[in-house]
């Protein structure tokens, strides 16, 4: 067929927008155009990728259907817009420079190592074989080094490499993999590995290497800069190694996470099963948390008193090396920082943060321009449940089920996520930390100044939790610079957190379990039953007040938590009790004097807390050492034979009293029955009163959806009951799978909330 028939061809003008960006869509696009015999041209705008083609009508309305369906693998296409242009012409087909402009594009996630880059560097005959930069448009970094828009390679950090021949030929030929691939490298004109070694000559690439090798050997930490920031990293099974890590860096009994040389050494060491293979191995590769194989060769300081393994799988050339030699095959691998602190990401500051936790420096000359911790997901019925969402998730965007202005969510001060949102679109940040220090303050600051700049949201409302000493609520105060500024009560926050994520309309019967956070009454809220939607709540049910003592001291010692418990339900302190006995004589005083005159005791509801003393009452966890300790520990221990029965939660109308579970766990820890019967006969109580609360609400309100969110349900045992006994009763029921159900995913859902919000104020179900 002809051309040449200017009466029969059509010119369309197509606006492609999604990640489409720096995923070879432009490349894709070409060959397709051509495939179809077209004419025309493709360019990257700041508003998405914009195709104009021109042809016969039916190969022009092929390329409109095909661009969406036949899209490359990273490339996620939001919506496809074609207007019809006066044909000009012509047989070429041509690939536009970029041009900045209004509008959005969304920026690809990082990226693990592709297996076309793979078989590259293990081919001693290509020349990109063992580079440890090796990268193509399938994979590598591109969040981490991208510094604006449109992205280019000057708009990265890879503008300090020019390219060299060879590499700029791959990158202006249409038909290869690397073609306009913008953090492409190769060992002539890449960035460059070096080893720092404290009163040693720096040693340079494979020189390097060696010298990190023979480190890891010798039982040394060492800091290796990653594609979001600095890990620390030693021999998973030296428990000497992993002992003095753990010490120097003031960790406590926090589990770390481990890297295994491939899926064969994961499986070594932890169960792996099909949905935690495609996790692991999947372009995400996050930590993902599996059960510890018994007798793993894993020392026990990696990960005390815990069943599970965080593990992950090499994502990076670079980590790709640690392993190509005999050494150890599993590694430590923690984010390079001190307990609390940001991640490391910029070289000077890595040797001096970080100087006295590593022994010697494996880093490079390739900036890292924003942080970005590794991603850990469990997996509960086969579900992803994400844990952290940062490397491999973050910036990819959250479509809202309600459009919202643009607007900041500032999330809360544990785990500190914050979110942008505009139109359809939340962009829910990388992981940031607890702000509880200066260096997290800034680094809330850099993130958010990038994700505006990478997003175009420019924020004209500010919203956050209602707690008045949080962080990040102050921030936002300060900050406003006459913005409106939006409080969100923090258990409603979370449940419109998992509805955002379902893009769920209506009301839910929600269930907000956690440890902590600020109630309308100024108490601490934790145990919530909320029937809400996003224009607010009604406080359904409630888990009694009992007295936290001291507060902070309160959550770190689950033993006071459990006798508050007991004072609370009128049962003796024992001292057959394991709480009583790990509490001994002057703390026993101590806590009577103070539950008793009511000095420093915060009335709370907190879920958290009554794992904190089921846990300490079954003689598990006396201390926490750190967030969530003793009702991980629990779980960690829980048998998960079903038949073993429940104890039962007394409801009187908004109040659950949790005083006949008390009693049944005392009686069972002093007639000697094992803690993972307890914990059984706990979980399954609490799968059952949420059942019975919702066939309440169901009745009284005529709601069937029910919502799980907060920290709680990061509990695999109690997520999977809980989800199976609601469905049973004929429930649907929202869990999280995008974003954590832990106050890492709050911002999400105080946006969602303030996109409803009414400029008088909320107003209630
Ligand atoms: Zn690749
Ligand atoms: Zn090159
Ligand atoms: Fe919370």
């Amino acid at each position: 067929m002809s051309l040449t028939n200017d009466s029969e061809r059509v010119r369309s003008r197509v606006l492609v927008t999604g990640v489409v960006q720096g995923v070879g869509f432009r490349p894709f696009v070409y060959s397709l155009a051509r495939e179809l015999g077209l004419s025309g041209q493709v360019g990257n705008t700041a508003a998405g990728v914009i195709a104009e083609v021109e042809g016969p009508a039916g190969p022009v309305a092929a390329f409109g259907r095909r661009v969406r369906t036949d899209a490359p693998p990273l490339a996620v296409v939001s919506t496809v817009a074609a207007e019809s242009l006066p044909p000009v012409g012509g047989t070429e087909f041509v690939i536009l420079d970029s041009t900045a402009g209004p509008g959005r594009t969304l920026v690809s996630p990082d990226v693990a190592t592709c297996a076309d880059c793979l078989a590259e560097f293990a081919d001693p005959s290509d020349r990109r074989y063992r580079h440890p930069f090796i990268s193509c448009t399938n994979c590598g970094p591109r969040f981490t080094i991208i510094t604006g828009l449109p992205y280019d390679r000057p708009a990265t950090t890879m503008a300090g490499f020019p390219l060299c021949p060879d590499c700029a030929r791959e990158y202006a030929d249409p038909a290869d993999r690397r073609f306009h691939a913008q953090p492409i490298a190769c060992p002539a004109c890449g960035p460059q590995l070096q080893l720092v070694q404290p009163g040693l000559e720096t040693a340079y690439d494979e020189d390097a290497l060696a010298a990190a090798h023979a480190l890891l050997i010798d039982g040394a930490i060492l800091a290796v800069k990653g594609l979001g920031g600095y890990h620390l990293v030693c021999d998973a099974g030296d428990q000497a190694v992993v002992t003095t890590l753990r010490k120097r860096k003031d960790r406590g009994d926090k589990p770390f996470a481990v890297m295994a040389a491939d899926l064969d050494a994961a499986r070594r060491i932890a169960l792996v099963d099909a949905a935690d293979e495609e996790l692991l191995t999947g372009i995400r590769h996050p930590i993902v948390l599996l059960r510890r194989r018994p007798g793993a060769a894993v020392a026990e300081a990696v990960a005390p008193g815990n069943p599970d393994l965080g593990v992950m799988l090499p994502y990076t050339p670079l980590h790709q090396l640690l392993f190509d030699q005999p050494g150890p095959c599993v590694l430590v691998m923690t984010s390079g920082n001190l307990s609390g602190e940001p991640i490391v990401t910029n070289d000077d500051e890595a040797e001096t943060r970080l100087a006295g936790l590593a022994d010697a420096w494996l880093g490079h000359d390739r900036p890292i321009h924003v942080p970005c911790d590794d991603s850990v997901v469990r997996i509960v019925d086969r579900t992803e449940l994400p844990i952290r969402r940062s490397r491999g998730y973050a910036p990819f965007p959250i479509d809202l089920p309600v459009p919202v202005r643009p607007a900041l969510a500032v999330g809360g001060d544990l785990k500190n996520t914050f979110c942008l949102g505009d139109g359809q679109y939340a962009w829910l940040s990388a992981h940031v930390g607890d702000m509880d220090d200066l260096a997290t303050l800034e680094a809330f600051e850099r993130a958010e100044q990038h994700l505006e700049q990478l997003t175009g949201v420019r924020p004209e409302l500010l919203v956050t939790d209602k707690h008045p000493s949080y962080r990040s609520r102050q921030w936002a105060q300060l900050n406003a610079a006459g913005r409106e500024v939006i409080g969100v009560q923090h258990h409603h926050a979370h449940l419109a957190s998992v509805m955002a994520e379902h893009r769920h309309f209506g009301k839910v019967i929600g269930f907000a379990f956690d440890g902590t956070g600020f109630g309308d009454d100024g108490a601490v809220w934790g145990g919530e039953v909320l029937l809400a939607d996003y224009d607010g709540f009604v406080r359904d049910a409630h888990l009694k007040y009992v007295p936290l003592p001291g507060g902070d001291a309160g959550v770190r010692n689950p033993c006071r938590m459990a006798l508050s418990h007991l004072r609370a339900a009128g049962l003796p302190w024992d001292p057959r009790l394991p709480s009583v006995r790990a509490c001994g004589g002057p703390e026993l005083e101590l806590l009577d004097a103070q539950l008793t005159k009511d000095i420093a005791c915060a009335p709370t509801s907190s879920m958290g807390r009554l794992f904190d003393a089921v846990s300490s009452l079954a003689g598990v966890c006396h201390r926490a050492g750190y967030e969530a300790q003793a009702a991980i520990e629990l779980e960690g221990v829980t048998s998960a034979d079903r038949g073993l029965g429940a104890y039962e939660f007394a409801i009187a109308g908004e109040e659950i009293d949790p005083a006949p579970v008390l009693a049944g766990v005392v009686r069972d820890v002093l007639a000697g029955v094992a803690p993972g019967v307890v914990g059984a006969r706990f979980h399954r109580a609490l799968a059952e009163l949420i059942v019975t609360l919702a066939e309440r609400a169901r009745a009284a309100r005529g709601l069937s959806t029910v919502a799980l969110s907060g920290g709680v349900f990061v509990n695999r045992v109690l997520l999977s009951a809980t989800t199976a006994a609601l469905t049973a009763a004929g429930f649907t029921v929202l869990r999280h799978r995008r974003v954590p159900p832990t106050d890492a995913g709050l911002a999400l859902g105080q946006l969602a909330v303030a996109a409803r919000a009414r400029r008088e104020g909320t107003s209630c179900v």
